[in-house]
């Protein structure tokens, strides 16, 4: 290896900045150069590129976002995009590549890597923390904490109003921001994609707690969730089921996305981002770097990818207990 490439792919997420600075820290350390492609696999059709020096990266550990920015690449996902990124590859003597992404960036990373035989080491940055293989994806942390905070506030208002807030947050396919959100900021209920709670059930539960003297009430609410067809017509639904109460829909939306990176995801993304070359150092390839009770891991890109990651149930069982 005397060259290493690296990107950031898909949706940014806090702690991908810091991940870099791994990458470009740890290439040099190794005395091998490193490459930094601006805008994901776009950039990389384009030749969009600038070599990353240990000083390049200073002064981006704390900061959100991608320093390289990030991009979804349409014509990457045909055959003559990945021919165009290869002769990118060619032309900067790239010998590996370092994707920093989610599933798509990984499923693109991998297509390309058996295609054109270059290596490809993944580093799951996401904040959704759906990839198997890692009990946390760059950035889900920070998320946690973003969305947290928000519905601290958010219950202010709930309070003062004796209002129900329906807080929605990021999660399409996976429950892990409100199931832990939820939790954190004691939710009344916490609606996930992976757990059907009919409508019946939320309402009796809203019953319970409004005869049991509760005036103010959040219920956390993943994007993915199916109880309602989406949150505004779960708004309506309670509505028109319980007149008594007055329900305010909130969507935290991007917001979840950006911030400062916590303590968390600044130490995660410089533990990939160093095993991540150093991987590529030893010849492997193929892999995504994850972290699992405290110790970093490899697992196949094609099972990070395609394996099922699980919600911890029991956490939906505490809350409930929490809410007697
Ligand atoms: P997030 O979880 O934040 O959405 P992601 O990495 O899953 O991140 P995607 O938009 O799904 O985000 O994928 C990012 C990019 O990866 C795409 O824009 C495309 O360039 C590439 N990619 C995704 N799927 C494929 C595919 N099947 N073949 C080739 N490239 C792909």
């Amino acid at each position: 290896m005397k060259n290493i490439g690296v990107l950031t792919s898909g949706g940014d997420s806090p702690g991908m900045n810091s991940a870099i600075r791994a990458v470009a820290r740890t290439c040099a350390h190794y005395d091998i150069k490193c490459t930094g492609i601006v805008r994901g696999f776009q950039g990389l059709i384009e030749n969009n590129t600038k070599v990353l020096y240990t000083r390049s990266v200073r002064g981006i550990i704390n900061r959100g976002g991608t320093f390289l920015y990030s991009a979804r690449s349409d014509e990457f996902k045909t055959k003559e995009g990945r021919k165009q990124a290869f002769k990118t590859i060619k032309e900067n003597e790239i010998d590996g590549l370092v994707v920093i992404g989610g599933d798509g960036s990984f499923t693109g990373g991998l297509i390309f890597m058996e295609e054109h035989n270059i290596p490809v080491v993944g580093i799951p940055g996401t904040i959704d923390n759906d990839l198997y293989g890692t009990s946390h994806t760059l950035g889900y942390d920070t998320a946690l904490n973003t969305a947290t905070e928000a519905i601290d506030k958010i219950r202010d208002t709930a309070i003062s109003h004796h209002r129900l807030f329906l807080v929605e947050v990021m999660g399409r396919d996976a429950g892990f921001i409100a199931l832990n959100t939820g939790l954190a900021i004691g939710a009344q209920e916490i609606l996930i994609p992976e757990v059907n709670m009919s409508i019946d059930n939320l309402i009796n539960s809203l019953k319970r707690s409004k005869s049991a003297g509760k005036t103010s009430t959040i219920i956390v609410v993943a994007e993915g969730d199916k109880t309602g067809n989406n949150v505004f017509q779960l708004a309506d639904t309670i509505e028109e089921k319980l007149p008594r109460y007055e329900v305010r829909v909130s969507v935290l939306g991007h917001m979840q996305r950006g911030g400062s990176p916590s303590c968390f995801d600044r130490v995660l993304g410089t533990q990939t981002g160093i095993t991540a070359v150093e991987s590529l150092i030893n010849n492997e390839k193929g892999i995504m770097i994850g972290i699992n009770n405290g110790k970093i891991n490899k697992t196949e890109l094609s099972k990070a990818i395609k394996g099922k990651t699980k919600i911890n149930q029991e956490l939906l069982r505490m809350s409930k207990i929490m809410n007697t």
